[in-house]
């Protein structure tokens, strides 16, 4: 859509900073940018509501952030380089302060990744922000991490911890009677989703499959399972769970680890060979890694609590429609 002079104003001042040498970035009718030979464009898009992805008073800062962090835990999931990002807004009115913290969030984010903003669109909306990011990043097509790609025999591991997000989300809502301290030890986590884009990009080629765990590991580990025609084994005493979740309810801690949404910690699969060379990469990379179980043949996520005792999952990952 072609844009007012308000809008252009706005574009202008929040969103028009100078592309990287070799993309033509805000300003023209498409950008361009550079793939690297051999390699392919790895594309997704994350579409944001306000009232339903996020609360309408969450700090406009952090929203920019996690509204690029949430697309680039896609890249990574795929083990893909970022490379740009495009971002569509549709605003009800032009807010000073908002635009000013929300840009801010998204940029220190994009420089951080080496994911510059080179395009968007910007409109007026009726009511409500909705906000639309597309990243685009390289990955040579034969490493792409693919859902398809787990193997019988391989190891299952994850990045980060697991639980926070859920809990700090389960505060906000009311679901958990208030609890300032807790909410300070887990909000940071739902409201800074950090995904590991330098760890992911080592994994190309090494690891088999993965996937953002963005809906919960239990029902994105299916996703794995499913894609791979394979079932799963997973050990509940190995779950990295964050550190906040000491001493809470042993059920809604579970409930947190294995259902719990909004993590952007990446699931992936691989070998058992290659134990000590991820471990070696995520060093390297600053990255946590937990290994928490193994691919088997027989399909079916199965969970084993203590003493190898199944855990029973009543428990239904995050989703929008439900
Ligand atoms: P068009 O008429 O082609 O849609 P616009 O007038 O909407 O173009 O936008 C002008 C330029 O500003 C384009 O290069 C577009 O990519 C860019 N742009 C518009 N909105 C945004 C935004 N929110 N963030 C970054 N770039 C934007
Ligand atoms: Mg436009």
């Amino acid at each position: 859509m072609s844009a007012g002079p308000k809008e252009f104003d706005l574009i202008a001042r929040y969103f028009t900073r100078p592309a990287p040498p070799g993309f033509l970035g805000v300003g023209d009718d498409c950008a361009l940018l550079p793939v690297a030979a051999g390699h392919q464009l790895a594309t997704s898009v994350d579409l944001l509501i306000e009232g339903r992805h996020f609360f309408s008073d969450v700090d406009p800062k952090a929203l920019g952030h996690k509204a690029l962090a949430v697309n680039i835990s896609d890249l990574a999931a795929m083990g893909a380089q970022p490379l740009a990002c495009l971002l569509s807004l549709s605003l009800p009115d032009m807010n000073d302060a908002w635009l000013q913290a929300f840009s801010d969030g998204f940029y220190a984010l994009a420089d951080r990744a080496g994911c510059p903003l080179i395009g968007g669109d910007t409109t007026r909306s009726a009511a409500g922000i909705v906000i639309n990011v597309t990243v685009m990043g390289q990955v040579r097509p034969e490493q792409a991490l693919l859902r398809a790609a787990a193997k019988v025999g391989d190891d299952i591991w994850v990045t980060g911890t697991l639980g926070a997000a859920d809990i700090a989300l389960r505060l906000l809502q009311g679901r958990l009677p208030a609890n300032e301290r807790l909410l300070a030890a887990t909000r940071p986590t739902l409201d800074w989703p950090e995904p590991p884009w330098t760890f992911a990009q080592t994994l190309a080629g090494v690891a088999h499959a993965a996937l953002d765990i963005s809906d919960g590991l239990s029902q994105d580990l299916g996703h794995i399972l499913k894609a791979s025609s394979c079932g799963a084994v997973l050990d509940y005493t190995a779950l990295p769970l964050h550190p906040a979740l000491q001493g809470l309810d042993a059920l809604l801690v579970q409930e947190a680890a294995l259902a719990g949404g909004d993590v952007y910690q990446l699931c992936f699969t691989a070998a058992q060979e290659q134990r000590a060379h991820i471990q070696a990469l995520a060093d390297q990379a600053k990255c946590v890694v937990t290994r928490i179980g193994g691919i088997v043949a027989e399909p079916g996520l199965h969970v084993l609590g203590q003493g190898g005792v199944p855990i029973k999952q009543h428990i239904a990952g995050f989703d929008h429609f439900s």
